[in-house]
This record gives C-alpha cells, sequence and structure tokens, in this order.
C-alpha cells in the first residue's frame, strides 16, 4: 500500500534501522544520514519515513511530510554551517534516480555549477 515500508526498499531498511547508516538528524517524519558515496564535502540524504517512489508522488500524498523534508534539509545545511548548498530531487532513471524511495540530496561545502550534468 502507498506509504507502507517495502521489504525490498534499501531507505525503508535504514528507516527501521536494519541497514546501518550515520544519521546527522532525525525527527517525527523524517531521517537525514550521509551518502556513502559522497559528491560533496557534505552530501547528506533526507528521507520521508513513509514510502513513495519519488517527491512527486510524497508531494500528492503526503504535502505536510514533504514540506518537513523541506525544512529539515534546511536545519541541517545551518548546522552543517554551510552559507551556499544545493538540494536535488533525482526522479526517473534518466535523471539518476537509483533509489525508488523519495529523497532529497543536500550538497555543500564545495562550487557548484549551473546547469547541472
Ligand atoms: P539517487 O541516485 O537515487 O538520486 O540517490 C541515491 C543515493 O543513495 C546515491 O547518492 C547513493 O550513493 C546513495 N546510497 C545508495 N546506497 C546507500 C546506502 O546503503 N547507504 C547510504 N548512506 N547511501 C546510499
Ligand atoms: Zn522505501
Amino acid at each position: 500500500m502507498a506509504g507502507e515500508p517495502q521489504d525490498d526498499c534499501l531507505f525503508c531498511k535504514i528507516v527501521a534501522g536494519r541497514i546501518p547508516a550515520t544519521v546527522v538528524k532525525e525527527t517525527e517524519t523524517t531521517v537525514a544520514f550521509r551518502d556513502i558515496n559522497p559528491q560533496a564535502p557534505t552530501h547528506v540524504l533526507v528521507i520521508p519515513k513513509v514510502h513513495y517512489a519519488d517527491a512527486a508522488e510524497l508531494a500528492a500524498a503526503e504535502p505536510s511530510v514533504t514540506a518537513d523534508l523541506l525544512r529539515h534539509a534546511g536545519e541541517v545545511a545551518t548546522e552543517e554551517k554551510l552559507e551556499s548548498y544545493r538540494l536535488v530531487f533525482n526522479t526517473g532513471s534518466g535523471a539518476g534516480q537509483t533509489v525508488f524511495h523519495a529523497h532529497l540530496h543536500l550538497l555543500g561545502g564545495r562550487g557548484m555549477h549551473w546547469p547541472p550534468g
């Protein structure tokens, strides 16, 4: 069922504590942890505890959790002392999405190019 934990989902397993992660901050609705393959000095993934395949599905079903995700990312950026940072939702394999549990990338600590590759 939409929103329910999925047995075969890596990020649901991290939410459940069944796979270890370096958690930097947790709220009632979200978890933030360091990316295993960082693309910047700070690379944190902020995820909803509920399972939706991507950001658009999450936003359609759970707008308040989507707002929590953005607020939580901003709080982590402040705690990481980032003056500038980038927030990214890769959506679909063509855009580089590899884990189909909605997640927000928080990248910072280096210069960023525009447009992204
Ligand atoms: P996507 O490519 O779907 O936008 O982002 C998935 C991210 O999850 C990638 O940046 C990847 O490095 C990260 N990732 C994949 N497996 C793990 C894991 O087991 N632990 C952590 N912390 N990050 C992971
Ligand atoms: Zn999941």
